[in-house]
């Protein structure tokens, strides 16, 4: 190799500093961020750099979206370098690094020694690296069955701290999840209920926090066929489960002291023989019954199984969900939506969110929503033509929480993208997980 072919932007190693735009060259043309100089790539905001451990939520923005254009430049190998103007801390890092990952290309990013001697962040990154490329593997590479695999490698990152029970096949039908089973009835690879427990203090201990999590591992919509260009992302329709995992996983890694417990309700919405058709009824573990209006919408029939197993827990509940367009059309891809019946809760989320800069809205959802999922053919009905989306996907999850004051409904609008965007590459995002696991020590009182 000669060495002119070693300076191409895509195998030379390049250093990337934060430099306030005053110190900039004097040749330098104004008004650009990223500058590519002799020791390496300096970035300066429009804004003065902010003082240690008060980067704001713009500013981490602005990194990581001068990460994402190097690697859009094909910057792929990349040092963290500190400045006599900034120097890097484990938030800015992480930044950088979400900004940064593209999906199905080798990068290296190395980190200033303090950051990557420090426990905590690199737990962020495996967990969130986690999340994301479980998200992004395709419908032939998780399943519901093999999903597990993946379960064992999280609950390795976070040193065995949590236990994994999965529940399957035949046994779905004798424990009463007849949600869970109707949506997966129509793919050979069979629908499951994985049941992961942190119990810090053993298994005697009450339950302080239930999450619920969709795992749809590919969504083609049922007899409700969505059209090709609307199911190609929809390997990602699995992102709630995946999140509420590594929340989990984050939680045990910061050894919060409460006992958490995560239910993920995974199975493949196909069309066959056997898969459910549109006018069924199925009759859940509660009494309630539910008529199919809408295969398409099936998330939230997997999810009232996983809410009901969670109700015997008796603690808080928070379910994630790719669950409606509606949320994306609402909120955008930046912000996840937010629904509750208790004012304190979703308050407490969104701020939550806001202290791990990361974003969160809330809809609305008030009990006389809770009527409009009324059916004359059944109890309830899972598609609602004319209501607000969001806000009647929500309204149906109601109908399986026992005590909703004590209940968190989050739609996952800002899970994953199609194309590049925000500061992100194609793909998970990854969002959510710092929110939840400070939502819920923030509940208990951890900091
Ligand atoms: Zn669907």
């Amino acid at each position: 190799m000669t060495e002119q072919s070693e300076e191409t932007a895509e195998n030379r190693i390049i250093d990337v500093y934060l430099i306030a735009r005053e110190h900039l060259p004097a040749w330098y043309p104004r008004g650009q961020s990223i500058s590519v100089l002799e020791d390496g790539i300096a970035l300066s905001s429009e804004k003065p750099l902010p003082p240690p451990g008060e980067l704001s939520r713009d500013f981490l923005r602005f990194v990581r979206k001068s990460a994402r254009t190097l690697a859009d430049r094909n910057f792929n190998s990349v040092r963290l370098r500190d400045s006599p103007d900034f120097v890097w801390d484990p938030e800015s890092s992480f930044a950088f690094s979400q900004g940064f990952r593209t999906l199905n290309r080798k990068q290296s990013l190395a980190f200033t020694p303090e950051v990557a001697g420090n426990s905590g962040f690199q737990d962020l990154l495996g967990v969130t690296a986690w999340v994301r490329d479980t998200i992004d593997l395709p419908g032939n590479l998780l399943t519901p069955d093999s999903y597990q695999k993946e379960l064992e490698k999280l609950q390795e990152l976070a040193g065995g701290r949590f236990s994994i029970k999965k529940i399957s096949g035949s046994e779905l039908d004798s424990a009463g999840f007849s949600g869970i089973a109707t949506v997966g009835q129509g793919s050979v690879n069979p629908p499951c209920l994985y049941i992961l427990d942190y119990a810090p203090s053993g298994d005697t201990a009450p339950v302080f926090m239930s999450l619920a999590g969709k795992g749809i591992t590919f969504d083609t919509g049922g007899y409700s066929l969505k059209p090709s260009g609307l199911m190609k992302s929809m390997h990602s329709d699995m992102g709630g489960s995946a999140t509420v995992a590594g929340a989990l996983a984050l939680l045990a890694l910061s050894g919060f002291p409460g006992r958490v417990r995560a239910y993920l309700a995974c199975a493949e919405n196909m069309i066959s023989g056997s898969a459910m058709r549109v006018g069924d009824i199925i009759r859940y573990r509660n009494g309630k019954t539910v008529v199919i209006d809408n295969t398409d919408a099936e998330g939230r029939l997997v999810l009232a199984d996983a809410l009901l197993a969670a109700a015997g827990d008796g603690g808080y509940i928070l379910d994630a969900a790719t669950l409606t367009g509606a949320a994306k059309v609402a909120l955008g891809r930046e912000y996840h939506a937010v629904l509750s019946l208790s004012d304190s809760l979703a308050e407490s989320f969104i701020r939550a969110a806001g202290s791990v800069s990361e974003y969160a809205w809330r809809l609305p959802l008030e009990e006389f929503h809770l009527d409009l999922v009324k059916s004359g053919l059944a109890d309830i009905t899972n598609s609602v033509p004319d209501g607000p989306g969001a806000t009647t996907a929500a309204a149906f999850l109601a109908q399986f929480v026992a005590n909703r004051e004590k209940w968190l409904h989050l739609d996952l609008s800002a899970s994953y993208q199609k194309t590049p965007g925000f500061g992100y590459g194609l793909g998970a995002r990854g969002h959510g997980i710092r929110s939840i696991a400070r939502f819920v020590k923030d509940l208990w009182g951890f900091r």
